[in-house]
Protein backbone atom coordinates (compact mmCIF):
# COMPACT_ATOMS: atom_id res chain seq x y z
CA UNK A 1 0.00 0.00 0.00
CA UNK A 2 2.51 2.69 -1.65
CA UNK A 3 1.25 6.02 -2.67
CA UNK A 4 2.92 7.41 -5.84
CA UNK A 5 3.77 10.66 -5.09
CA UNK A 6 2.08 13.54 -7.04
CA UNK A 7 5.26 15.17 -8.09
CA UNK A 8 8.81 13.97 -9.00
CA UNK A 9 9.60 11.13 -6.83
CA UNK A 10 13.53 12.78 -6.65
CA UNK A 11 11.83 14.61 -4.03
CA UNK A 12 10.64 12.17 -1.77
CA UNK A 13 13.29 10.34 0.38
CA UNK A 14 11.87 7.33 2.66
CA UNK A 15 14.12 7.36 5.74
CA UNK A 16 13.77 4.53 7.23
CA UNK A 17 11.99 0.72 7.17
CA UNK A 18 8.84 0.91 9.09
CA UNK A 19 5.58 0.35 7.51
CA UNK A 20 2.51 2.19 7.49
CA UNK A 21 0.63 1.30 10.71
CA UNK A 22 -3.30 0.07 9.33
CA UNK A 23 -4.71 1.67 12.74
CA UNK A 24 -3.53 5.07 12.30
CA UNK A 25 -6.26 7.63 12.74
CA UNK A 26 -4.62 10.40 10.58
CA UNK A 27 -0.98 11.39 8.72
CA UNK A 28 1.00 13.11 10.91
CA UNK A 29 3.07 16.10 8.68
CA UNK A 30 5.85 17.07 11.27
CA UNK A 31 6.50 20.78 9.44
CA UNK A 32 10.26 21.55 10.32
CA UNK A 33 11.87 23.74 8.08
CA UNK A 34 9.33 24.60 5.42
CA UNK A 35 6.84 26.25 7.87
CA UNK A 36 3.88 27.19 5.64
CA UNK A 37 0.53 25.89 4.35
CA UNK A 38 0.35 26.86 0.62
CA UNK A 39 2.81 25.71 -1.97
CA UNK A 40 4.28 23.09 0.10
CA UNK A 41 5.52 19.52 -1.58
CA UNK A 42 5.56 17.66 2.03
CA UNK A 43 2.24 18.72 3.04
CA UNK A 44 0.93 17.93 -0.49
CA UNK A 45 2.19 14.83 0.42
CA UNK A 46 0.86 14.33 3.72
CA UNK A 47 -2.53 15.14 2.18
CA UNK A 48 -1.99 12.85 -0.91
CA UNK A 49 -1.40 10.22 1.46
CA UNK A 50 -4.86 10.98 3.83
CA UNK A 51 -6.81 10.72 0.80
CA UNK A 52 -5.82 7.61 0.00
CA UNK A 53 -5.97 6.47 3.67
CA UNK A 54 -9.62 8.67 4.53
CA UNK A 55 -8.30 10.30 7.52
CA UNK A 56 -7.76 13.33 8.07
CA UNK A 57 -3.78 15.35 8.80
CA UNK A 58 -2.44 16.59 12.22
CA UNK A 59 0.20 19.54 11.32
CA UNK A 60 2.47 19.42 14.35
CA UNK A 61 5.20 22.11 14.01
CA UNK A 62 7.15 22.16 16.66
CA UNK A 63 9.93 25.48 18.02
CA UNK A 64 12.68 24.21 20.16
CA UNK A 65 14.53 26.05 22.47
CA UNK A 66 18.00 24.28 22.49
CA UNK A 67 19.01 25.02 19.05
CA UNK A 68 21.81 27.12 18.36
CA UNK A 69 21.79 30.90 17.96
CA UNK A 70 17.84 30.56 19.36
CA UNK A 71 16.75 34.27 20.58
CA UNK A 72 13.78 36.28 20.81
CA UNK A 73 14.52 37.49 17.33
CA UNK A 74 14.45 33.79 15.95
CA UNK A 75 11.55 32.88 18.01
CA UNK A 76 9.04 36.08 17.64
CA UNK A 77 9.57 35.41 13.41
CA UNK A 78 8.96 31.80 13.36
CA UNK A 79 5.79 32.37 16.16
CA UNK A 80 4.20 34.97 13.78
CA UNK A 81 4.45 32.08 10.70
CA UNK A 82 2.73 29.97 13.24
CA UNK A 83 -0.28 32.10 13.77
CA UNK A 84 -0.25 32.58 9.42
CA UNK A 85 -0.80 28.71 9.65
CA UNK A 86 -3.17 28.28 12.77
CA UNK A 87 -5.44 30.56 10.60
CA UNK A 88 -4.53 28.92 7.40
CA UNK A 89 -5.15 25.56 8.74
CA UNK A 90 -8.81 25.69 9.95
CA UNK A 91 -9.82 23.40 7.02
CA UNK A 92 -12.08 19.97 7.58
CA UNK A 93 -9.84 17.08 8.56
CA UNK A 94 -6.84 19.41 9.55
CA UNK A 95 -5.59 19.74 13.02
CA UNK A 96 -2.57 22.25 13.45
CA UNK A 97 -0.94 21.85 16.53
CA UNK A 98 1.76 24.15 16.97
CA UNK A 99 4.03 23.62 20.50
CA UNK A 100 6.50 25.69 21.91
CA UNK A 101 9.64 24.32 24.13
CA UNK A 102 9.22 26.26 26.99
CA UNK A 103 12.18 24.50 28.90
CA UNK A 104 15.39 22.43 27.25
CA UNK A 105 14.01 18.71 26.64
CA UNK A 106 10.29 19.39 27.11
CA UNK A 107 9.66 18.26 23.98
CA UNK A 108 11.78 15.39 24.22
CA UNK A 109 8.66 12.75 23.23
CA UNK A 110 6.64 14.21 21.36
CA UNK A 111 7.25 13.12 18.05
CA UNK A 112 7.14 9.52 19.23
CA UNK A 113 3.81 10.33 20.88
CA UNK A 114 1.70 12.09 18.09
CA UNK A 115 3.15 9.67 15.87
CA UNK A 116 1.88 6.47 18.03
CA UNK A 117 -1.36 7.32 16.67
CA UNK A 118 -0.54 7.88 13.40
CA UNK A 119 -0.08 5.53 9.59
CA UNK A 120 2.62 7.33 8.98
CA UNK A 121 4.79 10.75 9.09
CA UNK A 122 6.14 13.20 6.38
CA UNK A 123 8.19 15.97 7.49
CA UNK A 124 10.57 18.56 5.49
CA UNK A 125 14.27 17.49 4.03
CA UNK A 126 16.57 19.99 5.01
CA UNK A 127 20.39 19.35 4.22
CA UNK A 128 22.07 22.02 6.67
CA UNK A 129 21.88 23.12 10.29
CA UNK A 130 20.81 20.26 12.96
CA UNK A 131 18.27 19.24 10.50
CA UNK A 132 19.67 16.21 9.23
CA UNK A 133 21.00 14.86 12.38
CA UNK A 134 17.16 15.52 13.57
CA UNK A 135 15.78 13.56 10.78
CA UNK A 136 18.39 10.93 11.09
CA UNK A 137 17.81 10.40 15.31
CA UNK A 138 13.60 10.17 14.14
CA UNK A 139 14.35 7.66 11.51
CA UNK A 140 15.78 5.85 13.90
CA UNK A 141 12.96 6.06 16.50
CA UNK A 142 10.07 5.77 14.75
CA UNK A 143 8.34 2.39 14.38
CA UNK A 144 6.68 3.65 11.17
CA UNK A 145 7.30 4.90 8.24
CA UNK A 146 9.10 8.30 7.90
CA UNK A 147 9.10 10.28 4.70
CA UNK A 148 11.16 13.82 4.04
CA UNK A 149 10.12 15.82 1.08
CA UNK A 150 12.18 18.29 -0.70
CA UNK A 151 10.29 21.39 -1.16
CA UNK A 152 13.48 23.57 -0.95
CA UNK A 153 13.82 24.66 -4.43
CA UNK A 154 12.80 24.70 -8.02
CA UNK A 155 15.15 21.54 -8.93
CA UNK A 156 14.67 18.68 -6.15
CA UNK A 157 18.40 18.64 -4.62
CA UNK A 158 18.93 14.65 -5.90
CA UNK A 159 18.58 15.90 -9.42
CA UNK A 160 22.43 16.57 -8.64
CA UNK A 161 24.20 13.97 -8.15
CA UNK A 162 27.91 15.97 -7.03
CA UNK A 163 28.82 19.87 -5.88
CA UNK A 164 29.85 22.48 -8.45
CA UNK A 165 32.52 24.36 -8.34
CA UNK A 166 31.30 27.93 -9.64
CA UNK A 167 27.87 29.84 -10.19
CA UNK A 168 28.50 29.35 -13.77
CA UNK A 169 28.77 25.67 -13.67
CA UNK A 170 26.01 25.30 -11.43
CA UNK A 171 24.03 27.75 -14.31
CA UNK A 172 25.16 25.21 -16.75
CA UNK A 173 23.52 22.54 -15.14
CA UNK A 174 20.13 24.73 -14.55
CA UNK A 175 19.99 25.24 -18.17
CA UNK A 176 20.07 21.88 -18.82
CA UNK A 177 17.85 20.41 -16.28
CA UNK A 178 15.41 22.78 -15.15
CA UNK A 179 13.21 22.55 -17.63
CA UNK A 180 11.69 19.11 -16.80
CA UNK A 181 10.48 20.35 -13.12
CA UNK A 182 9.29 23.80 -13.75
CA UNK A 183 5.84 22.42 -14.56
CA UNK A 184 6.17 20.58 -11.60
CA UNK A 185 4.96 22.55 -8.97
CA UNK A 186 3.12 21.79 -5.87
CA UNK A 187 -0.87 22.46 -4.79
CA UNK A 188 -1.49 26.09 -3.56
CA UNK A 189 -3.86 24.90 -1.21
CA UNK A 190 -4.38 21.81 0.86
CA UNK A 191 -6.75 19.31 -1.07
CA UNK A 192 -8.67 16.95 1.50
CA UNK A 193 -11.83 14.65 0.62
CA UNK A 194 -14.34 17.25 1.66
CA UNK A 195 -15.68 14.29 3.84
CA UNK A 196 -12.90 13.81 6.59
CA UNK A 197 -13.46 14.55 10.62
CA UNK A 198 -10.63 16.47 12.07
CA UNK A 199 -8.07 14.15 13.71
CA UNK A 200 -7.89 14.24 17.68
CA UNK A 201 -4.70 14.68 19.22
CA UNK A 202 -5.06 11.96 22.46
CA UNK A 203 -5.66 14.15 25.59
CA UNK A 204 -2.50 12.40 27.54
CA UNK A 205 -0.58 13.77 24.79
CA UNK A 206 -2.22 17.34 24.92
CA UNK A 207 -1.71 17.32 28.76
CA UNK A 208 1.98 16.38 28.60
CA UNK A 209 2.60 18.63 26.03
CA UNK A 210 -0.28 21.46 25.55
CA UNK A 211 -0.88 23.34 22.43
CA UNK A 212 1.68 26.74 22.24
CA UNK A 213 -0.63 29.80 23.50
CA UNK A 214 0.67 31.71 20.53
CA UNK A 215 -0.42 34.91 21.57
CA UNK A 216 0.72 35.29 25.04
CA UNK A 217 3.83 34.24 23.38
CA UNK A 218 3.94 37.03 21.47
CA UNK A 219 2.53 39.94 24.27
CA UNK A 220 5.15 42.40 25.53
CA UNK A 221 7.61 39.36 28.01
CA UNK A 222 5.96 36.45 26.67
CA UNK A 223 9.57 35.11 25.93
CA UNK A 224 10.93 36.04 28.90
CA UNK A 225 11.14 33.13 30.50
CA UNK A 226 12.45 31.20 27.58
CA UNK A 227 16.17 29.82 27.36
CA UNK A 228 17.14 31.43 24.97
CA UNK A 229 19.33 34.62 23.76
CA UNK A 230 17.33 38.02 24.86
CA UNK A 231 19.96 40.26 24.13
CA UNK A 232 19.35 39.86 20.16
CA UNK A 233 16.02 41.91 20.34
CA UNK A 234 12.74 41.22 17.99
CA UNK A 235 13.13 43.31 14.61
CA UNK A 236 10.63 45.04 13.07
CA UNK A 237 9.67 42.59 9.91
CA UNK A 238 7.40 40.73 10.55
CA UNK A 239 7.10 36.90 10.24
CA UNK A 240 4.68 34.22 8.74
CA UNK A 241 3.30 33.76 4.97
CA UNK A 242 1.04 37.26 4.82
CA UNK A 243 3.61 39.40 5.75
CA UNK A 244 5.94 37.14 2.86
CA UNK A 245 3.29 36.96 0.00
CA UNK A 246 2.75 41.43 0.53
CA UNK A 247 6.70 41.59 0.21
CA UNK A 248 6.84 39.75 -2.47
CA UNK A 249 4.20 41.75 -4.23
CA UNK A 250 5.73 45.24 -2.96
CA UNK A 251 8.51 43.74 -4.23
CA UNK A 252 6.62 42.90 -7.92
CA UNK A 253 4.98 45.99 -8.32
CA UNK A 254 7.34 48.47 -6.52
CA UNK A 255 10.74 47.75 -7.18
CA UNK A 256 11.28 44.86 -9.83
CA UNK A 257 11.46 46.92 -12.23
CA UNK A 258 14.85 49.04 -11.40
CA UNK A 259 16.26 45.87 -9.62
CA UNK A 260 18.96 44.92 -12.28
CA UNK A 261 19.94 49.14 -12.13
CA UNK A 262 19.89 49.28 -8.47
CA UNK A 263 20.13 46.26 -6.56
CA UNK A 264 23.71 47.30 -5.33
CA UNK A 265 22.93 50.63 -4.38
CA UNK A 266 22.31 50.04 0.00
CA UNK A 267 20.75 54.07 -0.43
CA UNK A 268 18.09 52.58 -2.93
CA UNK A 269 17.70 49.16 -0.82
CA UNK A 270 16.15 47.61 -4.23
CA UNK A 271 16.35 44.40 -3.53
CA UNK A 272 13.34 41.60 -2.57
CA UNK A 273 14.46 41.07 1.26
CA UNK A 274 12.60 37.97 1.00
CA UNK A 275 15.36 35.54 2.32
CA UNK A 276 14.07 35.59 5.63
CA UNK A 277 11.11 34.28 4.71
CA UNK A 278 12.58 31.73 2.35
CA UNK A 279 15.19 31.03 5.13
CA UNK A 280 12.32 29.73 7.57
CA UNK A 281 10.21 28.43 4.82
CA UNK A 282 7.63 30.71 4.87
CA UNK A 283 7.47 31.22 1.50
CA UNK A 284 8.43 29.25 -1.23
CA UNK A 285 10.58 30.00 -4.33
CA UNK A 286 7.54 28.46 -6.56
CA UNK A 287 5.24 30.94 -5.55
CA UNK A 288 7.54 33.94 -6.29
CA UNK A 289 8.07 32.25 -9.82
CA UNK A 290 4.56 31.91 -10.23
CA UNK A 291 3.98 35.33 -8.98
CA UNK A 292 6.79 36.87 -10.95
CA UNK A 293 5.57 34.70 -14.40
CA UNK A 294 2.45 36.74 -13.50
CA UNK A 295 4.13 40.14 -13.22
CA UNK A 296 5.89 39.39 -16.79
CA UNK A 297 3.06 37.33 -18.62
CA UNK A 298 5.59 34.41 -19.19
CA UNK A 299 5.34 30.76 -19.31
CA UNK A 300 8.00 27.79 -19.27
CA UNK A 301 7.12 27.44 -23.06
CA UNK A 302 9.77 31.06 -23.76
CA UNK A 303 13.16 29.75 -21.81
CA UNK A 304 16.13 29.74 -24.39
CA UNK A 305 17.23 26.24 -25.29
CA UNK A 306 21.09 27.46 -24.85
CA UNK A 307 22.84 25.69 -22.11
CA UNK A 308 25.83 27.89 -21.82
CA UNK A 309 25.67 28.79 -18.78
CA UNK A 310 25.04 32.82 -19.62
CA UNK A 311 23.58 34.93 -16.86
CA UNK A 312 21.08 36.57 -18.75
CA UNK A 313 18.81 35.53 -21.77
CA UNK A 314 17.74 32.10 -20.69
CA UNK A 315 14.38 32.48 -19.38
CA UNK A 316 13.34 35.21 -21.97
CA UNK A 317 12.35 37.65 -19.18
CA UNK A 318 12.66 40.84 -18.67
CA UNK A 319 16.41 42.09 -17.60
CA UNK A 320 15.62 42.65 -14.13
CA UNK A 321 13.81 39.31 -13.78
CA UNK A 322 16.50 37.67 -15.25
CA UNK A 323 18.97 39.38 -12.15
CA UNK A 324 16.53 38.57 -10.06
CA UNK A 325 16.19 34.62 -10.95
CA UNK A 326 19.47 34.19 -10.82
CA UNK A 327 19.88 35.05 -7.43
CA UNK A 328 17.29 33.41 -6.57
CA UNK A 329 17.54 30.49 -8.29
CA UNK A 330 21.23 29.84 -9.74
CA UNK A 331 22.63 31.36 -5.89
CA UNK A 332 20.25 29.95 -3.64
CA UNK A 333 20.28 26.80 -4.86
CA UNK A 334 23.79 26.33 -5.10
CA UNK A 335 23.99 26.37 -1.69
CA UNK A 336 21.47 23.61 -1.03
CA UNK A 337 23.40 21.86 -3.60
CA UNK A 338 26.48 22.12 -1.22
CA UNK A 339 25.07 20.87 1.33
CA UNK A 340 23.40 18.00 0.03
CA UNK A 341 26.53 17.03 -1.45
CA UNK A 342 29.16 18.03 0.61
CA UNK A 343 29.11 17.33 4.75
CA UNK A 344 29.91 20.03 6.77
CA UNK A 345 30.70 23.25 4.51
CA UNK A 346 31.05 25.15 7.30
CA UNK A 347 34.06 23.54 8.05
CA UNK A 348 37.40 25.53 7.17
CA UNK A 349 38.76 22.02 5.45
CA UNK A 350 35.94 22.10 2.78
CA UNK A 351 37.36 25.22 0.97
CA UNK A 352 38.58 24.85 -2.65
CA UNK A 353 42.30 23.95 -2.11
CA UNK A 354 43.42 27.24 -3.76
CA UNK A 355 42.02 29.22 -1.50
CA UNK A 356 43.00 27.65 1.71
CA UNK A 357 46.62 27.39 0.48
CA UNK A 358 46.11 30.90 -0.68
CA UNK A 359 45.49 31.76 3.15
CA UNK A 360 47.59 29.94 4.72
CA UNK A 361 50.74 31.14 2.94
CA UNK A 362 49.72 34.36 3.92
CA UNK A 363 48.25 33.81 7.39
CA UNK A 364 51.45 35.36 8.75
CA UNK A 365 51.43 38.04 7.25
CA UNK A 366 51.27 41.40 9.32
CA UNK A 367 48.02 42.56 10.09
CA UNK A 368 48.12 46.31 10.85
CA UNK A 369 44.49 46.10 11.75
CA UNK A 370 42.98 43.66 14.35
CA UNK A 371 39.44 43.03 16.17
CA UNK A 372 37.92 40.71 19.12
CA UNK A 373 34.71 39.37 18.09
CA UNK A 374 33.41 41.83 20.80
CA UNK A 375 34.89 44.44 18.76
CA UNK A 376 33.08 43.42 15.74
CA UNK A 377 30.18 42.68 16.92
CA UNK A 378 29.59 46.07 18.57
CA UNK A 379 30.41 47.71 15.35
CA UNK A 380 33.73 49.39 17.18
CA UNK A 381 35.79 48.86 13.90
CA UNK A 382 37.92 52.34 12.80
CA UNK A 383 35.68 51.97 9.56
CA UNK A 384 32.16 53.75 8.65
CA UNK A 385 30.55 52.39 6.55
CA UNK A 386 31.64 48.66 7.89
CA UNK A 387 29.54 49.76 11.19
CA UNK A 388 26.95 51.16 9.42
CA UNK A 389 26.74 47.38 8.08
CA UNK A 390 26.90 45.49 11.39
CA UNK A 391 24.80 47.96 12.97
CA UNK A 392 22.19 47.68 10.26
CA UNK A 393 22.56 43.68 11.56
CA UNK A 394 22.05 44.28 14.97
CA UNK A 395 19.29 46.64 14.44
CA UNK A 396 17.26 44.87 11.65
CA UNK A 397 18.95 41.51 11.23
CA UNK A 398 19.99 42.14 7.91
CA UNK A 399 22.65 43.81 5.83
CA UNK A 400 22.22 45.03 2.13
CA UNK A 401 23.35 42.28 -0.16
CA UNK A 402 26.26 44.40 -2.32
CA UNK A 403 27.56 45.57 1.79
CA UNK A 404 27.69 42.00 2.86
CA UNK A 405 30.00 41.20 0.73
CA UNK A 406 32.76 43.87 2.12
CA UNK A 407 31.37 43.31 5.80
CA UNK A 408 32.75 39.81 5.22
CA UNK A 409 35.70 40.53 3.37
CA UNK A 410 36.69 43.03 6.08
CA UNK A 411 36.42 40.36 8.57
CA UNK A 412 38.60 38.28 6.53
CA UNK A 413 41.20 41.80 6.74
CA UNK A 414 40.98 42.43 10.40
CA UNK A 415 40.85 39.01 11.89
CA UNK A 416 43.99 37.27 13.18
CA UNK A 417 43.79 34.30 11.27
CA UNK A 418 41.49 33.35 8.15
CA UNK A 419 39.95 30.36 10.21
CA UNK A 420 39.17 32.44 12.97
CA UNK A 421 37.35 34.91 10.62
CA UNK A 422 35.26 32.82 9.38
CA UNK A 423 34.30 31.58 13.04
CA UNK A 424 33.78 34.83 13.43
CA UNK A 425 31.52 35.79 10.58
CA UNK A 426 29.54 32.51 10.95
CA UNK A 427 28.95 33.91 14.55
CA UNK A 428 27.79 37.10 13.58
CA UNK A 429 25.79 36.29 11.22
CA UNK A 430 24.40 33.13 12.31
CA UNK A 431 23.04 34.97 15.75
CA UNK A 432 21.83 38.10 14.38
CA UNK A 433 20.71 37.57 10.77
CA UNK A 434 17.42 36.79 10.53
CA UNK A 435 18.33 34.44 7.16
CA UNK A 436 21.43 33.06 8.92
CA UNK A 437 21.55 28.79 9.51
CA UNK A 438 21.08 28.81 5.96
CA UNK A 439 22.51 26.88 3.32
CA UNK A 440 23.37 30.62 1.78
CA UNK A 441 24.93 31.96 5.03
CA UNK A 442 27.57 29.28 4.56
CA UNK A 443 27.93 30.04 1.22
CA UNK A 444 27.91 33.61 1.39
CA UNK A 445 30.54 33.45 4.06
CA UNK A 446 32.98 30.70 2.80
CA UNK A 447 32.57 32.95 -1.01
CA UNK A 448 33.94 35.78 1.21
CA UNK A 449 37.32 33.37 1.42
CA UNK A 450 37.02 32.11 -2.56
CA UNK A 451 34.82 29.22 -2.35
CA UNK A 452 32.47 29.41 -5.70
CA UNK A 453 35.02 32.56 -6.74
CA UNK A 454 38.64 32.02 -9.02
CA UNK A 455 42.19 33.41 -7.84
CA UNK A 456 42.50 36.82 -8.90
CA UNK A 457 45.81 38.94 -9.10
CA UNK A 458 47.68 41.12 -7.80
CA UNK A 459 48.39 38.84 -4.63
CA UNK A 460 47.87 40.57 -1.97
CA UNK A 461 48.93 40.59 1.74
CA UNK A 462 46.63 38.29 3.66
CA UNK A 463 44.13 37.86 1.47
CA UNK A 464 46.52 36.56 -1.37
CA UNK A 465 44.59 35.68 -3.86
CA UNK A 466 41.35 35.75 -2.77
CA UNK A 467 39.37 38.93 -4.26
CA UNK A 468 39.84 41.95 -2.64
CA UNK A 469 37.24 44.81 -1.23
CA UNK A 470 37.52 47.91 -0.10
CA UNK A 471 34.86 50.53 1.42
CA UNK A 472 36.63 53.09 -0.66
CA UNK A 473 35.66 51.28 -3.91
CA UNK A 474 32.52 50.25 -2.68
CA UNK A 475 31.41 53.68 -1.33
CA UNK A 476 32.92 54.84 -4.98
CA UNK A 477 31.03 52.55 -7.20
CA UNK A 478 27.50 52.88 -5.59
CA UNK A 479 25.66 54.84 -3.29
CA UNK A 480 25.98 54.83 0.51
CA UNK A 481 25.58 58.59 1.46
CA UNK A 482 21.71 58.13 3.28
CA UNK A 483 22.86 54.52 4.14
CA UNK A 484 25.84 56.25 6.02
CA UNK A 485 23.37 58.70 7.86
CA UNK A 486 20.68 56.42 9.07
CA UNK A 487 22.96 54.14 10.62
CA UNK A 488 25.75 56.24 11.38
CA UNK A 489 24.96 55.54 15.60
C1 LIG B 1 29.00 37.25 4.02
C2 LIG B 1 27.67 36.86 3.43
C3 LIG B 1 26.71 36.25 4.24
C4 LIG B 1 25.48 35.87 3.70
N1 LIG B 1 24.58 35.26 4.53
C5 LIG B 1 23.37 34.86 4.03
C6 LIG B 1 22.43 34.23 4.88
O1 LIG B 1 22.68 34.04 6.08
N2 LIG B 1 21.25 33.83 4.34
C7 LIG B 1 20.95 34.06 3.02
O2 LIG B 1 19.84 33.71 2.59
N3 LIG B 1 21.83 34.66 2.20
C8 LIG B 1 23.02 35.09 2.66
N4 LIG B 1 23.91 35.72 1.84
C9 LIG B 1 23.56 35.91 0.42
C10 LIG B 1 22.86 37.26 0.08
O3 LIG B 1 23.61 38.32 0.58
C11 LIG B 1 21.41 37.32 0.62
O4 LIG B 1 20.70 36.18 0.20
C12 LIG B 1 20.67 38.56 0.12
O5 LIG B 1 21.37 39.73 0.49
C13 LIG B 1 19.26 38.59 0.72
O6 LIG B 1 18.60 39.78 0.40
P1 LIG B 1 17.32 39.78 -0.55
O7 LIG B 1 16.34 38.74 -0.11
O8 LIG B 1 16.83 41.17 -0.65
O9 LIG B 1 17.97 39.31 -1.93
P2 LIG B 1 17.54 39.48 -3.45
O10 LIG B 1 18.64 40.20 -4.14
O11 LIG B 1 16.19 40.03 -3.59
O12 LIG B 1 17.59 37.98 -4.01
C14 LIG B 1 16.47 37.10 -3.98
C15 LIG B 1 16.84 35.84 -3.22
O13 LIG B 1 17.92 35.18 -3.87
C16 LIG B 1 18.78 34.58 -2.90
N5 LIG B 1 20.11 35.19 -2.98
C17 LIG B 1 20.39 36.49 -3.29
N6 LIG B 1 21.73 36.67 -3.30
C18 LIG B 1 22.28 35.48 -3.00
C19 LIG B 1 23.63 35.03 -2.86
N7 LIG B 1 24.69 35.83 -3.07
N8 LIG B 1 23.83 33.74 -2.50
C20 LIG B 1 22.79 32.91 -2.30
N9 LIG B 1 21.49 33.27 -2.43
C21 LIG B 1 21.25 34.53 -2.78
C22 LIG B 1 18.16 34.85 -1.54
O14 LIG B 1 17.37 33.75 -1.19
C23 LIG B 1 17.32 36.08 -1.81
O15 LIG B 1 16.24 36.23 -0.92
C24 LIG B 1 25.19 36.11 2.33
C25 LIG B 1 26.16 36.71 1.53
C26 LIG B 1 27.39 37.09 2.06
C27 LIG B 1 28.40 37.73 1.17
Amino acid sequence: MISIPSFSDLRLRVLNSGGVNPDGGYILYWMISARRMTWNFALQRATDWARQLGVGIVILEPLRCDYPWASDRLHRFVIEGMIDNAKAATLPGVTYFPYVELKIGNGRGLLEAVASHASLVVTDDAPHFFFPRMLQAAAEKLPIRLEAVDSNGLLPMDAADKTYPTAYAFRRLLQKALPAFLDDRPDEAVRLAPDVTRPKIPPNVLRKWPMADLSGLLAPNGLSNLPIDHQVCPVSIRGGTVAATEQLQDFLEQQLDHYQELRNSPDHDATSRLSPYLHFGHISPHQILEDLACHETWDSSRLSLETRGKKSGWWRMSPSAEAFLDELVTWRELGFNLYRHQPGPEDWTTLPEWAKNTLQQHADDERPTVYTLEQFRDALTHDPLWNAAQRQLLREGRIHGYLRMLWGKKILEWSPTPRLALEIMLELNNRYALDGRDPNSTSGVTWCLGRFDRAWGPERRIFGKIRYMTSANTARKTSVTSYLERYAE
